[in-house]
């Protein structure tokens, strides 16, 4: 066997503990019970070290400076080669106590957000919280030197992304949004009271999953469920799941988190198969994939031709409310500019402000300015 397949086959074998453990996140996130969320947390620490000890193996280190000399690799293996000796040099730096340490907290952290959402009370979450954020703050730590310590949580996400880039960019973006969101809020206001009507909780689940068909977003290798937080999940490109989050007093939530969340799905869905495993069949950064699912929320779902195409199906789906409603009215509607306080359903502009506002409070938290040290 060469060394690139044995290569290869280590990290496919890397791949299936960590899509493994995706499955039992999914689950956590959609049907488990509460009472098994304990052992969860156990099962999915217990995945994360095992992960981690395939991927800062002898073994790999071994071949993976072996083959990074090596000049009869294609381009593409030698980019695989390089991009897996990077993730290899990060992952070296982690123990595997901390590794299950953090997969343990993230999930007891979710489990606590989700019960302190459902009862409005803060107070369950704030203590995970704290105790996230004073691992990722170690993190950071463990990460090495970079010019701020959020980077290299950051480029986790986005590859080579500075705090420093970000925050000439969100100022830009702030100085030019704000005054563009005041002078739209000093105008005439867009009417859109009628998507907070009553809506059918089944209709409305049919609807979502006639936009995914119909964005081509394939049943055979994916499915919809319902979550609190609407998210996309993979564990090949051949199983790309979307969640969905159904409010029967605003029509808005199951729109735009099936049109998102369908344009991440899409980009997952055309990753090469044969790639499993390696850099080459994964996603090239979060900015990337955020792309796919913003261009068919702005630029497809909140179009002329979009409507044009849909609305007269979701009038007769949901004619009590809807029946005298003009074309004209849903679309502007559908392009109303309104602060809110939930990101996944803010309009197209006043969505960044949930980003920047994100941003701020996640650099502070790093920074030890919202925390107690
Ligand atoms: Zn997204």
């Amino acid at each position: 066997m060469s060394n690139y397949s044995e290569y290869q086959g280590i990290m496919r074998k890397i791949a299936d503990i960590q899509y493994a453990s995706a499955v039992l996140n999914w689950d956590q996130e959609t049907y488990m019970p509460s009472k098994g969320a304990a052992f969860r947390a156990q099962q999915l620490a217990t995945l994360a070290g095992i992960g981690h000890e395939l991927s800062t193996s002898i073994e790999l280190g071994n071949l993976l400076t072996k083959l990074s000399v090596d000049t009869t690799l294609t381009e593409k293996e030698k980019r695989n080669i390089k991009q897996s000796l990077k993730n290899y040099n990060d992952n070296k730096k982690y123990s595997t106590e901390f590794v299950q340490e953090l997969s343990k907290t993230i999930s007891e952290t979710f489990q606590a957000w989700q019960k302190a959402k459902t009862e409005n009370n803060f107070g369950l979450f704030a203590p995970f919280l704290e105790k996230l954020v004073k691992l990722k703050r170690e993190e950071c730590k463990l990460l090495g030197d970079f010019p701020h310590p959020y980077d290299a949580l950051l480029n986790q996400y986005e590859p080579g992304a500075k705090t420093a880039d970000l925050e000439v960019l969100f100022t830009d973006v702030r100085n030019q949004l704000v005054t563009f969101v005041k002078q739209i809020a000093a105008k005439p206001q867009n009417k859109d009271n009628f998507m907070f009507l009553n809506y059918d909780r089944e209709k409305q689940w049919q609807f979502g999953l006639d936009l995914l068909k119909q964005m081509g977003y394939d049943f055979e290798a994916g499915r919809q469920d319902a979550s609190s937080h609407p998210f996309t999940t993979n564990f090949s490109a051949q199983d790309v799941r979307v969640t969905t989050r159904i409010n029967e007093k605003d029509l808005n939530e199951m729109i735009w988190s099936c049109i998102h969340e369908g344009g991440h799905a899409l980009y997952e869905q055309g990753l090469p198969s044969e790639e499993y495993g390696l850099p080459s069949g994964e996603y090239i950064s979060l900015g990337i994939h955020e792309s796919q699912s913003r261009l068919w929320e702005n630029n497809v779902g909140r179009s002329l031709s979009y409507w044009k195409a849909n609305f007269k199906t979701l009038q007769q789906t949901f004619s009590e409310n809807l029946a005298s409603i003009t074309f004209e009215d849903f679309y502007k509607a559908m392009n109303i500019v309104k602060p809110s306080l939930i990101r996944t359903s803010a309009d197209e502009l006043t969505y960044h402000f949930h980003v920047l506002i994100r941003f701020e409070i996640e650099k502070a938290l790093i920074e030890g300015r919202l925390v107690e040290r």
